[in-house]
Formats: C-alpha cells, structure tokens, sequence
C-alpha cells in the first residue's frame, strides 16, 4: 500500500483521486489528516510552477514533522484551470480567484457567464498539472515529475446540474450533450483533464 498526501484543501479534488485510485493499493491523505494548515502562496505563473509549490511546501512540512511523515511515500499537487478562448486564454492559473477575493464557486461561475454573455465563441479547455514528490531516505524528495491533462469544451450559457464541484455545472465537454456536473464521476474521470493527468501517473507509480 502506498501513501500520497494530496496538497490541496479542495474537497471536490480529494475525492475524484480516492475514486480514481480506488482498489489500487494507492491510499490518499488529505492536509487535515496530516495537520498541514494554512495556505500556500502560489505565486507561480504557469501550472507546472504552482503545482510545485504547492508539493513543495507540503513536503517541507513533513520535513520539519517527521512524526507525520513516517508512513508517507510522496506527495502530489494538483494545480488546474480553466482556459476559455474568448478571454485570451484566461483565468487559467486565477481561475480558483476569478471573481476576486473570497471567490466561491458560484461567484466565479456568475463573473464567467457575464464576461461571455452573448459570445458566439464559447470554447474552453480545462487543464490540470500533476506535480509528484516522492520521499527519499529519512528527509528529502526525489526530482518532481509532472503529468498533464487536458480536457476540450465549451460553456454553456447558463448552469447544468448540481453535481461535481468548481465550474462543473458550465462545462461541456467535447462530444458530449451535457455538462460535467450531470456526469457521473466515473464518466466524468474517464475524459477530465484530471482523470487524463491521473492515468499518467498510475503508470508512473506502477513502474
Ligand atoms: P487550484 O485549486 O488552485 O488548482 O484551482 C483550480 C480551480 O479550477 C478551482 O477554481 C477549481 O474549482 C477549478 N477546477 C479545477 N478542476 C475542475 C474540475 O474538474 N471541474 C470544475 N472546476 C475545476
């Protein structure tokens, strides 16, 4: 059985990696179990840079807590967004803070149908970068080594369903009939920018 610690507070990321990993010997941690608080400054300017980060900060913690960090193998950071084509490619790495400070989901799901309200041009990708420490020796980690996702779609002009979390409700996948958020989490993990991600890092934690 391996253990991850899953660098993020985000709830909804948490439980799309159990059940990807489900029955697969890769058991996931959460901060709050491993009594990580606080939050980590991304200030990166890509994906990959924040996803590092975040990795970063939680494998320093388990440095300084050895106690903690006893029956952990690695760490993993889950940095993703949202790239609409009519914005230039925005929010992309501000797509958690869209709407501004004290953003919430719907907040940046409201501030998105405004910015598109009446845009014939509605295409959207969402992308997610892995970032994997593994533990080496008493402290330490190995080299990071990313996996990446994609996801292509379009947003729909008003929301869809209650489901999933974050932007979910506004975006359709391409070659679907309706939004990830009317999806059930499996078929949602089969096409996702983070289930494409986490299909490359099984294979990298099978090896
Ligand atoms: P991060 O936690 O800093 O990586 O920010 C990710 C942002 O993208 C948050 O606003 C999430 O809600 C959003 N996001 C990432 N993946 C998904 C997804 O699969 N569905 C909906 N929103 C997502």
């Amino acid at each position: 059985m391996a253990t991850v610690v899953l660098a993020t507070g985000n709830a909804g990321k948490l439980a799309e990696f159990r059940s990807c990993f489900e029955g697969s010997g890769v058991r996931f941690l959460s901060l709050k179990e491993i009594g990580f608080e606080g939050d980590v400054v991304e200030d990166g300017t890509t994906f990959r840079e924040n996803a590092e980060i975040k990795a970063r900060a939680v494998a320093s913690f388990l440095e300084r807590n050895p106690g903690r960090a006893a029956t952990v193998d690695a760490v993993l950071a889950d940095d993703s967004g949202l790239e609409v084509a009519a914005l230039g490619g925005a929010p992309g790495i501000h797509t958690a803070r869209f709407a501004g400070p004290g953003a919430t989901n719907s907040s940046n799901i409201d501030k998105l149908l405004r910015c598109l309200e009446g845009a014939a041009d509605r295409r959207a990708r969402f992308v997610c970068t892995l970032c994997l420490l593994r533990r080496r020796g008493e402290s330490g980690v190995s080299e990071p080594e990313f996996f990446e996702g994609t996801c292509e779609g379009t947003i729909l002009e008003a929301r869809e369903g209650a489901g999933g979390f974050g932007y979910d409700p506004v975006f359709r996948p391409e070659g679907r009939e309706v939004s990830f958020a009317l999806m059930d989490g499996a078929e949602k993990d089969r096409i996702s920018h983070r289930g494409r991600a986490i299909a490359l890092l099984r294979r990298a934690l099978a090896g």
